[in-house]
């Protein structure tokens, strides 16, 4: 964390979320406090979740005002809200800068989760996203990140609780590790949001070093796009897989380090005509074969401009035959939301419908 002593404009300040306990250690030391603040303000910034460095009211005024030279706390407001008749809200966030990310709130019977955005759009290029269409607009910071997820919390209705997190929303978390990794930090530490990482889950489309370090770095859940069973239909899926291929993101998956009891989640997009045959299934149960593994199979969500299907019920229940037989662990995901734009980046791309067309 770099503190120069001249006075910024708004713009530059850096963001104050940005910071785990460590950073605002440094931080309180250049302003001449003693250590001990450090703790005050992860409680204000995570635990109160305030939104601005005045609210901050056990801080002497001259490390308020030492902070205020430095730092903001950055802002995210809820622009657009679509409500499905299952419970699903989506969310458009927008952020100080004027880009716009979705965050989706799902509550089922036991528990409510929070599906977040890592980047505002994406560079991966998959063919069947609807954010994949708007390009990498940048990554998140830790404090967009941040304050999307309590942006979010404002939104829940009363008696709900957020109950798991998945970096599953618009981007490619792992494309943006040093952030995602201060996120996960923040999110999991007993100063921070203390929150369990068996509660978290990253989602990656297969960025085979990065998923590495992760495993390494946090014992949070994994999940990988997976969606084919050749590399011919992958390199067209999910293009990443060129250079990370298949054999070399199963080969890695089964080295992660990884506690035994856990099983890596797949996730499988249902596509008609595409990856759905029993062939494919019969190849998706061999592909696994070594692994403790889940598959989570998907109803695709069409959206503008994509000329995908999503596989018939029937299909999808015949495919999760194959992987039971099989004896992997298979469900099928319900599609929620699908009256609101369910899939990643839709809702985005029907407000911005003409740039999609
Ligand atoms: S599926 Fe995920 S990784 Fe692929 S383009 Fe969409 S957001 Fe990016």
């Amino acid at each position: 964390m770099n503190v120069s002593p001249a006075s910024k404009t708004t713009e530059s300040l850096q963001d104050l979320r940005d910071s785990a306990l460590d950073d605002l250690a440094r931080v309180v030391a250049a302003a001449g406090d003693r250590a001990f603040r450090a703790r005050q303000i992860t409680d204000w910034l995570y635990k109160s979740r305030i939104q601005s460095i005045d609210e901050m009211r056990n801080l002497p005024t001259s490390l308020r005002e030492y902070l205020k030279q430095h730092f903001k706390i950055g802002g995210a407001e809820v622009s657009h809200v679509a409500r499905s008749a299952d419970g699903t809200r989506k969310l458009v966030v927008h952020l100080e800068d004027g880009e716009e990310i979705e965050t989706v709130i799902i509550p089922t019977e036991k528990r409510v989760t929070l599906c977040i955005s890592s980047q505002a759009g994406c560079a991966m290029a998959c063919e069947f996203c609807a954010t994949a269409r708007m390009g990498l607009h940048r990554n998140l910071t830790t404090g967009d990140i941040l304050a999307q997820v309590f942006a979010a919390s404002r939104e829940l209705n009363s008696g709900e609780e957020l109950t798991n997190y998945v970096f599953m929303g618009m981007g490619e978390p792992l494309a943006n590790y040093p952030r995602l990794l201060k996120t996960l930090r923040i999110m999991t530490a007993e100063w921070g949001m203390a929150i369990s990482p068996r509660r978290i889950t990253v989602s990656t489309v297969g960025l085979v070093p990065v998923m590495e370090r992760l495993a390494a770095d946090m014992p949070v859940n994994i999940a990988v796009s997976l969606h084919a069973t050749t590399n011919a239909l992958r390199d067209r899926l999910a293009p990443i897989n060129k250079r990370y291929p298949l054999e070399q993101l199963i080969d890695s998956c089964r080295h992660l380090p990884i506690k035994r009891r856990d099983r890596i989640t797949f996730e499988y997009v249902m596509l008609a005509g595409v990856n759905d045959s029993p062939a494919d299934a019969r190849r998706l149960v061999k592909l696994l074969a070594p692994l403790r593994a889940k598959v989570n199979l998907i109803f695709f969500n069409p959206f503008i401009g994509s000329d995908l299907n999503t596989s018939p019920r029937a299909a999808v229940e015949a495919f999760q035959a194959v992987l039971l037989n099989g004896n992997l662990t298979a469900t099928i995901r319900e599609s929620r939301g699908l009256d609101i734009a369910a899939a990643c980046g839709q809702l985005y791309a029907e407000q911005h419908r003409a740039a999609f067309a």
